[in-house]
């Protein structure tokens, strides 16, 4: 369950640190929790170069510095160095817990969980499924447990959230041993932005999210769809890798399958180019030639250029495709909801989603739309639409509250 207004004032507060580590980068908050106050959060980036990057924001305090970082180990030490001679924290015993995002969860991770040493042989396992990133999460977790050997720690799955799809959602029409022997099928990933950002929707409404039947449009770099029914992710549009679903800023999202082969015997690609081609070189940057980036596009819209003109509205159109099945799959809608980068800032982008939807109860009114009002539906119409900030760091500390502070918590209140 997500718990987003705990009462103030009967908990002790916690220091919870969110840690989401990338194969050259780090990033992190620091949360006080339950309330979810934001104490401080950064970036590491660059790691391993001799020009590394760290950047420190606290309240309206902003610290950078950049400094040869060799690895992981080094860059979290010099975090945590960072954070007692910023007086953020007094000692490195003020961090109670910490929650580390890791990308896939395969079949045998439905929740959050403790990190041990068999959950993490299990991410370790899984990392045949998630070979970029697994490692590098593994990696984040196992720096923060030689350096903060005391403290309990968290893994939070991007794709814990869709183990609630059913066969029909996740089984691909491949032939059967592929499911059965190498685990492909859909995963999902967003799960922890998808999660939040339903249940923020719901409280925001002020009804129950068992009641309601959700699209949740998590529009970023990468960008995927969910479907939400009475809480539970019934369908989303991103696969057994992060790459299918909708066209996002360098990824293609689904095409026909058999151009692979095509384009493979024709220019000799092999499968690590192919990969690039579908991660790196496609989306708003492949079709506009102009940027990865949805402002640029829109720029180079407003200017005249007909291919980022198209690459705007083939974005809306696939999106728009992927609600319309979630809708018939559920039976109905009764809110959409955008978040992520361009879902949380593009009143365009939201706009080309939503038009011409009349018949379906759903239309927005543009000058709330304009201003990123939390509901921008037209006052007659049905289907709620909001826009919700996602935060997916305060998710990861609530998971690390509930699952590794619990037993303490009880201690604490009935001490
Ligand atoms: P990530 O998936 O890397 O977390 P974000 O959620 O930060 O990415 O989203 C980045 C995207 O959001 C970029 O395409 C960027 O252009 C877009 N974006 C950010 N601010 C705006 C804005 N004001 N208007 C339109 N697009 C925006």
């Amino acid at each position: 369950t997500v718990c987003l207004s705990e009462p103030k004032g009967i908990f002790m507060s916690h220091k919870i640190m969110a840690i989401n580590a990338g194969s050259s980068s780090l990033k992190f908050q620091l949360l006080d929790m339950p309330q979810g106050d934001l104490l401080c959060q950064g970036l590491i980036e660059r790691i391993g170069l001799p020009d590394a990057r760290i950047t420190l924001k606290a309240q309206d305090q902003k610290w950078q510095q950049t400094t040869p970082v060799a690895d992981h180990r080094e860059a979290v030490t010099l975090l945590l160095e960072m954070l007692i001679s910023h007086g953020i924290i007094t000692s490195l015993q003020d961090i109670e817990g910490v929650g580390h995002r890791v990308a896939h969860g395969g079949e045998s991770f439905k929740d959050s969980v403790r990190v041990t040493d068999e959950s993490l042989a299990e991410i370790e396992r899984l990392a045949e499924l998630a070979p970029l990133h697994n490692p590098v999460n593994l990696l984040g977790i196992n720096v923060f447990r030689q350096l903060l050997p005391d403290v309990p720690s968290v893994a939070v799955f991007d794709t814990a959230f869709h183990q609630t799809l059913e066969e029909p959602a996740y089984i691909y029409p491949l032939p059967w041993r592929y499911y059965a022997e190498f685990g492909i099928r859909r995963y999902g990933f967003h799960g922890t932005s998808h999660k939040y950002v339903s249940a923020t929707l719901a409280e925001r409404l002020g009804v129950p999210l068992s009641a309601l039947r959700v699209v949740c449009c998590h529009l970023g770099n990468g960008s995927s769809i969910c479907a939400i029914k009475g809480g539970k992710s019934v369908n989303t549009s991103m696969g057994f890798t992060p790459q299918s679903g909708v066209m996002m800023g360098t990824r293609s999202g689904d095409i026909d399958p058999s151009i692979l082969p095509w384009v493979a015997q024709r220019e000799g690609k092999t499968p690590q180019q192919l990969n690039h081609l579908l991660n790196n070189e496609s989306g708003l940057l492949g079709v506009s030639g102009v940027s990865h980036d949805y402002r640029d596009v829109e720029q180079a819209a407003d200017a005249g250029n007909p291919r980022a003109t198209l690459a705007l509205s083939l974005f809306a159109e696939r999106i728009r495709a992927t609600i319309g099945s979630y809708i018939m799959q559920m039976g109905g809608l009764d809110a959409l909801v955008f978040t992520g980068g361009i879902g949380e800032n593009s009143a365009r982008a939201r706009a080309a989603i939503c038009q011409n939807l009349h018949f379906l109860g759903l239309a927005i009114d543009e000058e709330k739309n304009q201003r990123n009002a939390t509901f921008i539906q037209a006052e007659n119409a049905i289907v709620k639409v909001a826009v919700i900030n996602t935060n997916e760091e305060l998710m990861i500390a609530q998971d690390v509250m509930r699952i590794a502070l619990a037993e303490s918590e009880t201690f604490a209140v009935s001490a």
